[in-house]
This record gives structure tokens, C-alpha cells and sequence, in this order.
């Protein structure tokens, strides 16, 4: 499976990625629009509309720690993430940890916009013209 593991940055890092958002799921993750729809109605996954100049389209991914603000990864505990690495999202897994302070973590494979026009073509989502969309 491909993908980085964590590493001693990572560690010392404490997952700032994880407290920003998570990371993003591809459709094959799931398999099919049961297992998408038993996912986000646990409340532990949930599905974020992407709006702006280049994609209306939506992307599943592990709902926020805290929704009312929109931030943090609920799978984010104390000691670090609670899924088995094979078990995270595609997103975590192509998260390439810096090697130095003052780098940026590098991002590789499938763009969220990419997951998200991915996952309209998947049909494991209800139609987005059934959904409200709001004004923008
Ligand atoms: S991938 Fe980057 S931001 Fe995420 S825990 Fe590792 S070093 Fe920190
Ligand atoms: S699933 Fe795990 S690795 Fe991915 S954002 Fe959440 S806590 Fe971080």
C-alpha cells in the first residue's frame, strides 16, 4: 500500500495535520454507497462540499474533532491517530512528512479536488442536484 509512515517529525510534531482537518478518502476505500452511508451515519465519517472557482463536488472524510469550528481529525487522540495505518484515509497516507524544520509537508497523489470529482463519478453518493447547496 502506498504512502509514508510516520517519523520522528511526525512524533515531535504531535499531527498539526490532524488538528487542521483530515485527510481525504477515495470511493474505493469503501466500496460501495452502503458502507459510505454505515460511515457517515456512525458519525465518524462525513462528507464535505468542495466550492470554488474550479470544482463543485463533493469528498469523504473522517468528520471534525470539534464540528462547531471545523477543525481537527475525530480519530485524533492523545497518543496519536487511533486508525491502523492501512486503515487511514488515502489523504493521511500521501501526507509526506518534512525532513527538516521549516519545511512544509508535502501533499503527493490524488488532490482532494481530484477525490472529490472521483467520488461524483463513483455513485456511492446521492445526486448532487438532490442536495441544497448554499448560496455563495
Ligand atoms: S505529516 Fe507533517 S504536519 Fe503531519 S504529523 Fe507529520 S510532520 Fe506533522
Ligand atoms: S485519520 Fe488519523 S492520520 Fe488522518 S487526519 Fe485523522 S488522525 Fe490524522
Amino acid at each position: 500500500m502506498e504512502g509514508y509512515r510516520e517519523t520522528e517529525m511526525c512524533v515531535h510534531c504531535g499531527g498539526s495535520c490532524c488538528r487542521v482537518q483530515p485527510g481525504h478518502c477515495l470511493p474505493s476505500e469503501f466500496g460501495s454507497a452502503l458502507a459510505v452511508r454505515a460511515a457517515v451515519t456512525s458519525g465518524k465519517y462525513t462528507i464535505v462540499l468542495l466550492l470554488d472557482s474550479k470544482i463543485k463536488a463533493r469528498v469523504v472524510r473522517p468528520h471534525y474533532k470539534d464540528p462547531a469550528k471545523r477543525t481537527g481529525c475525530i480519530f485524533l487522540n492523545s497518543n496519536g491517530c487511533e486508525l491502523p495505518w492501512q486503515d487511514r484515509p488515502y489523504g493521511c497516507r500521501m501526507l509526506r512528512p518534512r525532513e527538516r524544520d521549516g519545511e512544509h509537508c508535502k501533499p503527493e497523489g490524488t488532490t482532494i479536488s481530484e477525490a472529490a470529482g472521483m467520488w461524483e463519478q463513483s455513485g456511492y453518493l446521492p445526486p448532487l442536484s438532490s442536495c441544497v447547496i448554499p448560496d455563495r
